[in-house]
């Protein structure tokens, strides 16, 4: 069967501009630490930099406080963030000794929970793995949680700029000095507009790259300094929506199997968030084999299972939205995650399992270790913080429940690169063996290295009560993008027709059509979930405010 290899079409990441050399501007804000991206990691860091030089000042360490800065691209705090979610409350238990569980951003306990196996006519319970209990966790809306956080963080001095994406890392030699943001009101052609606002350059002492999945500065910073890791990450885009229900979920749900192919990694989750609201979402794996499979679509299509049918009928979806979720797990961690003046925390270093869909408290965890560093490093009083005063961030994680625990995991998801059913039978078997099962390492490639056979998509029409085309689920993640907005999606070469429909179906957000033999792109329905900078055109930043705008995800 013919295939394409989505490598072969995809542009270099532009490394010219997400490195910048040349010296700071005149007017740049001078900052002690910068943070890219107030997601759990990103706030969490600032939170802990806040404490700590506040607990310093009231010891008379002397010190006259940080200042701190956090960058966020979305317009307001959250507007950007999705997840399931089934939060871990660990982290935020180090990170908010005094406050009372029933006060911190949950929606409610999970009391009960169910793993099911689908077929197209059937859900069959299975017995919960090891790996996917969720006993004593609590299920959220992260974009509450990052409201939440962020409040607590200007309660601590700390400076949020929401609205400014970050577009480079501004470098001297070999070490990060700070960042320059996107400039805003240019045109189409990219010609500045009577709203033009020019670019703002912050320096820094330490510069935290909290930017989330699929990272383009830490893709950029890993790649400018050579830093590998012993897999290259792996990818999965989540597609996810929010109801109105008038049936009442009372427990955590997964499914696994049926509407994906065998030959496909992934699961559904269903989440109660309160006796009237439901999450639901697919997950699939990008190293998937037919160029057809189109995860909006199967979410679609499951939802019309009666197993779900009977909790959405007669409901509203109230959101929509969609990201992709670091999966490769231990052995695709960057071999450093620190280097002169930068740290990298949270999804944008991959601190994720996938077999517990968990990635919360580690970001969060990530980011209270990396401001401890940060904190040191710069109580020496250096103008910027080197390598190896940051380097006890690495060993902190190292030492952690944030690698032991990916560790123990740290092949299941490879194991499935062989398909479902022995995929299946190995991860099991990893469980039994605390993850020592197969013993050594399973070797992978990067999602674009996989081929894919050239297969149709499935015929689908939305009937707008329980299934919406994506069009209709992009007006639900509240996005409003400028339709005159610069495009900024790096589109590759030798775009066949059937590249086209491939990147049709990748792109949950309807960005990509194929009109005749051409390719059309439509940029401002991105929705940033980055599942085409795995596979496809690669994705920049925007002007500050685009995007989504998720309130419940
Ligand atoms: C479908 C799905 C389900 C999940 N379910 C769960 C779950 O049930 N439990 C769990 O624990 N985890 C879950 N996860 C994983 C979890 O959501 C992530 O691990 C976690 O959100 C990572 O936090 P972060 O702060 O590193 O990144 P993010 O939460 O992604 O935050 C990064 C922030 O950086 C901003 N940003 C990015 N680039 C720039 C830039 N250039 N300039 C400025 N700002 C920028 C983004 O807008 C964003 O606000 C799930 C993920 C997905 C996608
Ligand atoms: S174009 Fe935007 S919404 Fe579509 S896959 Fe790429 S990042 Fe996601």
């Amino acid at each position: 069967m013919p295939t394409i290899l989505p490598k072969r079409h995809q542009r270099d990441i532009p490394l010219d501009k997400l490195i910048l050399r040349d010296p700071p501007g005149a007017e740049a804000i001078e900052m002690d630490v910068v943070i890219v991206g107030a997601g759990p990691a990103g706030l969490s860091c600032a939170i802990e930099l806040a404490r700590l030089a506040k607990q310093d000042q009231e010891a008379g360490g002397g010190g006259s406080g940080l200042n701190v800065a956090v960058l966020e691209k979305a317009g307001s705090l959250g507007e950007h963030n999705l997840s399931g979610a089934v939060v871990n409350p660990r982290a935020f238990r180090e990170l908010f000794p005094d406050i009372p569980l029933e006060e911190l951003p949950f929606r409610q306990p999970v009391e009960a929970e169910s793993v099911y196996l689908l077929t197209e006519r059937r859900a069959q319970r299975i017995p919960t793995p090891p790996t996917m209990h969720n006993r004593s966790y609590y299920t959220a809306s992260i974009c509450e949680i990052v409201r939440w956080l962020g409040e607590r963080a200007e309660g601590l001095g700390i400076n949020l700029f929401a609205g400014f994406p970050v577009d480079g890392l501004l470098v001297e030699g070999n070490a990060v000095r700070g960042v320059r943001t996107t400039p805003s009101g240019l045109d189409r052609a990219g010609q500045p507009t009577g709203d033009y606002t020019e670019p703002t350059d912050l320096t820094a002492r330490v510069t935290v790259v909290a930017e989330g999945t699929r990272g383009l500065l830490s893709q950029a910073y890993q790649q400018w300094q050579r830093i590998g890791s012993s897999n290259p990450q792996l990818f999965a885009l989540g597609v996810k929506e929010v109801w109105q229900t008038k049936r009442p979920l009372d427990r955590v749900v997964h499914t696994l199997g049926w509407p994906l192919p065998t030959d496909a990694f992934g699961g559904s989750f269903m989440y109660p968030l309160g006796p009237d609201k439901i999450a639901i979402g697919l997950v699939v794996g990008l190293d998937y084999h037919q160029a057809g499979l189109d995860v909006h679509q199967l979410l679609q299509q499951m939802k019309l299972h009666r197993f779900f049918r009977r909790y959405l009928e007669g409901g509203q979806l109230l959101e929509w939205g969609a990201k992709t979720i670091p999966e490769g797990g231990y052995y695709s961690l960057p071999e450093r995650r620190y280097g002169d003046g930068i740290l990298m925390v949270g999804d944008a270093a991959g601190f994720v399992d996938v077999p517990s869909l968990k990635g919360i408290h580690y970001a969060m965890q990530s980011g209270i270790y990396a401001a401890r560093a940060a904190f040191s490093a710069l109580k020496s009083g250096a103008a910027s913080a080197s390598a190896s005063a940051l380097a006890p961030y690495d060993r902190m994680v190292n030492d952690s429940y944030i690698a032991s625990d990916l560790y123990r995991t740290r092949n299941m998801r490879l194991a499935f690169k062989d398909g479902f059913f022995v995929g299946g039978a190995k991860a099991g078997l990893m469980t039994v063996t605390g993850g020592r099962f197969p013993g050594g390492k399973i070797n992978v490639q990067d999602d674009a290295s996989a081929p894919r056979a050239i297969t149709p998509g499935r015929p689908f029409t939305p009937d707008n009560v329980l299934t919406f085309g994506k069009l209709d689920a992009v007006f639900k993640s509240g996005n409003a993008t400028r339709d005159t907005i610069p495009s900024h999606l790096l589109v590759g070469k030798d775009i066949s027709p059937e590249v086209a429909d491939f990147y049709s179906h990748v792109c949950p957000a309807g960005v990509y059509e194929r009109v005749g033999n051409e390719l059309r792109v439509n940029p401002p329905n991105c929705v940033d979930c980055k599942a085409t900078d795995v596979l496809g055109p690669r994705w920049t930043p925007r002007e500050g405010g685009s995007g989504p705008k998720y309130r419940l995800m």
